[in-house]
């Protein structure tokens, strides 16, 4: 009766490892696929505003330069319903 293996500990660390995984994950996901959603938009060649239209932060240049911007990741992720 060698039934003593730890399957139940080895689904416990395997989930607390994907949860570090999709943790670790979450920020750079997000930003991809903000900037895969923005760049499927034909949006390239309307000027992206100097500061957010929510908060008034300035948008950063690199994040501008995908177009027709109009706020900061914060508050473009509060307009999207993200949390
Ligand atoms: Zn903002």
């Amino acid at each position: 009766m060698c039934q003593q293996i730890p399957a139940l500990s080895v689904a416990a660390m395997w989930r607390v490892n994907k949860m570090a995984d999709d943790i670790d994950r979450a920020g750079e996901r997000i930003d991809a696929e903000m900037t895969a959603r923005l760049r499927a938009l034909p949006t390239f060649n309307i000027p992206s505003l100097l500061n957010c239209q929510d908060c008034g932060e300035e948008i950063p240049s690199k994040r501008r330069a995908i177009g027709a911007v109009t706020r900061c990741v914060d508050c473009q992720n509060n307009f999207e319903g993200r949390r």
